[in-house]
């Protein structure tokens, strides 16, 4: 196999492996805001309850087969499933080829930095939808997995990935993205005596913060976040009749500034300081 084979292949396992978890996150996010086992009982038709069998269980492809019907009671499976695994199947490709760039980079340390930021890409994602439904972050997928986020970097720095973060920087990143947030939320009570944002939030950004690191990641997703809050946030707040804060959740945005910090962080970093470059020229001189 010629190395661009075998990083070709290693790409399409990437996808695949996506897809698979994807397929795991349509069941916690079914089950978790309930707080019922992910593991047990085995996936089952929410309708009709019965067991869902392995080969009805591929990745989108099954719910294509059965034309989005139940094998047992024929009722419609949402198209939510096959949206999230092929999502998530596409962030793995996008994320494989962001941090396997080449042939070159085919090694244990480039493998494990996939691995650790696959998951949480995944959890990232289970959040978002988790959000959007039920206006909760489980806090596995936030707080709890600040630790992951701060192990995983010490792993990565120990195997030698070159773009490992120090360790100070995840550590730091979950106290400033904490932080950060709650000194927000702590101003706005003051000032307006109402909740801005829920602490599920600040307890996001403090997972965000371990794994991408405290400077420049964290102001970076919050600019982000705010930004593409308020265009889709604004219209549908007057729409609507109610307050910003209450006519969305917040978590995905921020699931979306740390996606895109991920995908391309340089190209963002080298845009932004544009950015403050030419205000600098125009306002410096
Ligand atoms: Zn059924």
């Amino acid at each position: 196999m010629t190395p661009e084979g075998a990083w070709s292949f290693f790409a399409a396992f990437a996808t695949m492996l996506g897809l698979l978890f994807g397929s795991f996150l349509n069941v916690c996010i079914a089950r978790m805001p309930e707080d019922r086992s992910v593991a047990y009982p085995p996936s089952h038709c929410p309708a009709c309850g019965h067991n869902i069998r392995w080969y009805d269980n591929i990745p989108v492809l099954s719910w294509l087969i059965l034309r989005a019907r139940c094998r047992d009671c024929g009722l419609p499976i949402s198209s939510l499933y096959p949206a999230i695994e092929l999502l998530t199947g596409l962030l793995a490709w996008l994320l494989f080829a962001r941090i396997v760039p080449g042939p070159d980079a085919l090694d244990l340390a480039h493998f494990a930095a996939f691995g650790v930021y696959l998951v949480f890409v995944c959890m990232l994602v289970a959040q978002t939808f988790i959000d959007i439904r039920h206006y909760i972050i489980p806090d596995e997928f936030s707080i709890y997995a600040v630790p992951l986020g701060v192990g995983g970097t010490l792993l990565l720095g120990w195997l030698g990935y070159p773009d490992a973060l120090p360790w100070q920087q995840s550590v730091l990143g979950a106290l400033l993205g904490g932080g950060s947030l709650a000194l927000v939320m702590g101003l706005w009570w003051l000032v307006r005596r109402q909740e801005s944002m829920g602490l599920g939030d600040v307890k996001l950004l403090a997972m965000i913060g371990s794994f991408l690191g405290a400077v420049p990641a964290v102001p970076v997703i919050i600019v982000i976040a705010a930004v593409a809050g308020s265009i889709v946030g604004l219209p549908l707040a007057l729409l609507t009749r109610r307050k910003l804060s209450l006519a969305l959740p917040f978590g995905p945005f921020l699931a979306l500034g740390a996606l895109a910090w991920l995908l391309h962080g340089p190209v963002l970093l080298s845009v932004y300081m544009g950015y403050i470059g030419r205000l600098y020229a125009i306002f410096g001189s």
